[in-house]
């Protein structure tokens, strides 16, 4: 019926954490705007997600994720691979082949949603949704390809595509050709960088918007127009987000001194173990030359190898600073307000929620290609440095600790540029689009339907 809950098919792959983690960050911004605000956004939106290349592709594209896990550690593989799809003669190659081994795949992915009952009904037999977002760079050119054949046939005679289909970048400071897609109804970009990529590859200006990356609820802004207060917890992640520093590390059960925080992306890749041990050895160093205690936390998400060789026994840290090691946390947007400096590999997601915290980054390592964008995002905007070597890194945090006793210090100036950079109201302000995008399509599906069975009686 017309009063079902408007879909969302939100279209990705899990090459890495951020694209899934903007998608859940999308649906749960879809709940709180019809939660708080049912007068402007009177439909609930249900968001079907799919990892369609690993759910629906065959082989080698339901490899992806595996393919992606080794280029990633192997990265002269990625550059290569990466370069090669980016010329007009890879672009071209990849949509062919994918098109032809692909498009049956994809399109029975593409008609799975069931409205009525749960959001999926796997193996297709359901029905398109009512818009679909794309949040990964594979996912523009056969999706519309699909949709405008799926919307071209039935009774309606009418050729084209009528389903909305928008593009939301989820890269920052750089961003692979194939993500932009002239057909598409609108595209969100983060940064002026991929504004102009966007440009480049001849979408319209009026297509683009630039808010900035959807990442977890966590970062988002306290007190804004959707005060998330109220129901099922929801008030004490206010009270979490408007904690000052000594109260977070309290709450995290650590000591309230200079922190150092160490992550490891997602899969824990970049060289943690290395990056820890050389910044615990300085800060002990530190410690011991002068009257201050240090504290460093190593998350290491994944990398459980990396967890077991930084903790006791394998690991004896200096006496007089405080370590803790963490494997995977969920609880990222409380550990970086707890935190003064950040080491992390440039990941968009983490340079993001990193900026909304005002938390100053030495980035330690990038992907080829699209992550090579995110070094100058963070210099540019005056809140870090690169430092390849875990010796570089060490000198760099003694260096901005050392600051800070200096008048007006270097680490304040640099909380200050990542606060100016942040985008807290990202996430809430493309929901808030592409829900009135999605309200406007129904009512317009409702108006053609009157019409049409106007004319039925007429007739
Ligand atoms: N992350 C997390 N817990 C961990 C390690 C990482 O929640 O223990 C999150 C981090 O906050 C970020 C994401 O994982 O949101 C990593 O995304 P990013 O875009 O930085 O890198 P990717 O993994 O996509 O390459």
């Amino acid at each position: 019926t017309d009063d079902d809950a408007a879909t969302i098919q939100i279209l990705m792959s899990d090459t890495g954490g951020g694209h899934r983690a903007s998608a859940n960050a999308l649906r749960d911004a879809f709940n709180v705007l019809h939660e708080t605000d049912p007068m402007r956004f009177p439909l609930p939106i249900k968001c079907d997600i799919v990892d369609i290349y690993t759910d629906y592709g065959p082989f080698p594209f339901n490899m992806y994720v595996q393919a992606y896990k080794i280029m990633a550690e192997y990265t002269f593989l990625w550059k290569w691979f990466y370069e090669t799809g980016a010329t007009p003669f890879g672009l071209w190659l990849y949509d062919v082949v994918l098109e032809l081994i692909c498009f049956g795949p994809f399109k029975e992915c593409m008609t799975r949603v069931d409205p009525n009952n749960v959001v999926s009904s796997p193996g297709g037999g359901g029905k398109r949704a009512d818009m679909v977002v794309s949040v990964h760079p594979l996912c523009q050119d056969l999706p519309l390809k699909i949709l405008t054949s799926l919307d071209t046939d039935g009774a309606s005679r009418k050729v084209g595509r009528t389903t909305p289909f928008v593009t939301v970048v989820t890269d920052l400071g750089g961003a692979h050709p194939s993500w932009f897609n002239r057909g598409v109804d609108r595209c969100f970009v983060p940064s002026d960088v991929l504004k102009n990529a966007a440009l480049d590859r001849n979408v319209d200006e009026s297509k683009i918007v630039q808010y900035g990356l959807p990442i977890r609820r966590g970062f988002w802004r306290f007190g804004s127009e959707f005060d998330m207060s109220g129901s099922d917890g929801k008030e004490e992640k206010n009270e979490r987000a408007k904690m000052n520093k000594p109260a977070m590390r309290e709450r995290l059960g650590l000591s309230n001194l200079p922190t150092v925080l160490i992550v490891g992306g997602g899969d824990g890749m970049g060289g943690i173990v290395s990056q820890a041990k050389a910044v615990g050895e300085r800060l002990q160093k530190l410690a011991t030359s002068s009257s201050t205690s240090y504290q460093m936390v190593v998350v290491c998400g994944n990398n459980k190898a990396a967890q077991s060789s930084l903790s006791p026994p394998q690991m004896q840290w200096g006496a007089d600073i405080n370590v803790h090691v963490h494997g995977f946390v969920n609880n990222m947007d409380e550990f970086m307000r707890a935190s003064d400096i950040l080491v992390t590999k440039a990941g968009p997601g983490t340079i993001a929620e990193a900026s909304i915290c005002g938390l100053p980054c030495i980035l330690s390592s990038f992907l080829p290609g699209q992550e090579e964008g995110n070094v100058p995002y963070v210099v540019d905007n005056g809140f870090g440095c690169y430092q390849g070597s875990p010796e570089g890194i060490a000198d760099t945090v003694e260096e901005w600790f050392a600051s800070t006793r200096a008048e007006g210090s270097m680490l304040e100036r640099m909380q200050e540029c990542a606060l100016i950079a942040a985008r807290p109201d990202a996430t809430l302000d493309i929901a808030k689009d592409l829900a009135e995008m999605l309200y406007a399509r129904r009512e317009e599906l409702k108006k053609a339907k009157k019409v049409s069975a106007a004319i039925a009686v007429a007739a």
